[in-house]
């Protein structure tokens, strides 16, 4: 069969069992938000193709605007960056620094750092910033993480909200005008509308974007957690906020941004990778939090596909290989199911590898999956002939 034969098939197959893979790259439709138009294309990489449409020189006049103006109403700092340590808030700080700005870099200290992640990080302090580590107290923060991964089969809902909420409190609080983000994760390939305001992130924008799985702060008080307990994921106060008139933007809205740029950003300024990937195809992303593969190791249960296929997505939309390529990098890596992360996670949670197990199967989406001779097994998968043994 050729080439193309197969891959025509495979749509069909995903076809008849209600969702399918886009043509271009390698995602399901079941990756939420994510539309596969009728030429079966989806929507990311439709807009990646749209892309060089974008005036980035006029957007980058509206950024120095936006510094001068942070600049001009500052009585102290210029700007809150929030950072994790990784490539991308290395290469924000860096952006930020030759535009001659004051920088308060602020993090919400995961309980999983790695020593990679505080190395880069006690690298871009170097730099030249001052720096908050903010840490939650670690009792609250297992109680949350539990209650996350047990109401919504993920522990990422209090690193949303912890993440999202304590540089806004920060800017608040501090009259600092202007926070900055890095990429996105809405509009990973920029505005396509020119006239539209981009997007900001303001004490809202997680609940507009359904980041938080629809929750707030206030819904997972009870008996393990109080209000006071709750505190740090609390965003600022909308009065506070547009008192102290914090602007909050995307630095991707402005700058064209490209995982390679700010890798060589990053790399020129001491950023240090892993020695291998912690999960998906990248040494250098994902790599500051212990748990994060854990995070990404649900969407396989839910939605069918791993973390591995998104930096394909990537990969192909930009050019670097072709689709067939990107099939065959998963056919080799094989099962990513990343046991010493989840063992890590357990240990931290106070939780056995059974109880994680059964919240494993509560979470397995039972539209994709089958049961099938003792294994459970994705129907119309891309691979034909993957190992569902293990
Ligand atoms: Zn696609």
């Amino acid at each position: 069969m050729s080439t193309v034969a197969a891959t025509k098939q495979r749509l069909n197959t995903s076809k008849a069992v209600g969702w399918r893979y886009c043509a271009n790259c390698v995602l399901p439709d079941t990756r939420p938000g994510l539309r596969i138009g009728a030429d079966g294309v989806c929507e990311a990489c439709a807009n990646h193709a749209r892309r060089p449409d974008i005036d980035w020189t006029r957007r980058e006049k509206q950024l120095a605007a936006l510094f001068d103006e942070a600049q001009a109403r500052a009585t102290g700092y210029d700007v809150v960056i929030p950072v994790s340590g990784g490539k991308d808030s290395t290469w924000q700080v860096v952006t930020c620094l030759n535009y001659g700005l004051r920088v308060l870099a602020v993090t919400w200290r995961t309980p999983g750092r790695t020593p990679i992640g505080q190395d880069n990080l006690d690298n871009l302090i170097g730099l030249g910033v001052d720096h908050i580590d903010y840490t939650i107290n670690p009792r609250v923060e297992r109680a949350f993480m539990r209650a996350s991964l047990e109401r919504t089969g993920s522990t990422a809902v209090p690193m949303h909200m912890a993440m999202y909420a304590i540089p806004l409190r920060i800017a608040t609080a501090m009259r600092i005008p202007l926070v900055i983000w890095g990429e996105n994760p809405h509009q990973e390939y920029g505005r396509t509308d020119e006239t539209a305001r981009p997007d900001r992130l303001d004490p809202d924008w997680g609940r507009r974007h359904g980041i938080l799985q629809g929750s707030a702060p206030e819904d997972w008080i009870g008996s393990d957690l109080s209000r006071k307990d709750m505190e740090p994921y609390f965003g600022p106060d909308a009065e506070a906020f547009a008192a102290a008139q914090v602007d909050s933007i995307f630095l991707g809205d402005f700058l064209p941004w490209d995982p390679e740029t700010s890798l060589r950003v990053a790399d020129e300024n001491g950023f240090r990778r892993a020695e291998r990937p912690r999960v998906g195809l990248y040494d250098y992303a994902d790599i500051d939090c212990a748990f994060i593969a854990v995070h990404h190791h649900f969407k396989w249960l839910k939605f069918g596909f791993t973390r591995l296929f998104d930096n394909l997505a990537l990969e192909i939309r930009n050019g670097r290989i072709s689709r067939e390529e990107a099939i065959n990098t998963i056919r080799r890596f094989g099962d990513q199911t990343p046991h010493e992360d989840i063992d890590a996670l357990c240990a931290f949670l106070g939780m056995s590898r059974g109880e994680f197990a059964a919240i494993e199967e509560r979470f397995r989406n039972h539209e994709i999956w089958r049961r099938d001779g003792g294994a459970w097994r994705i129907p119309g998968f891309l691979i034909d002939d993957w190992n569902w043994q293990c």
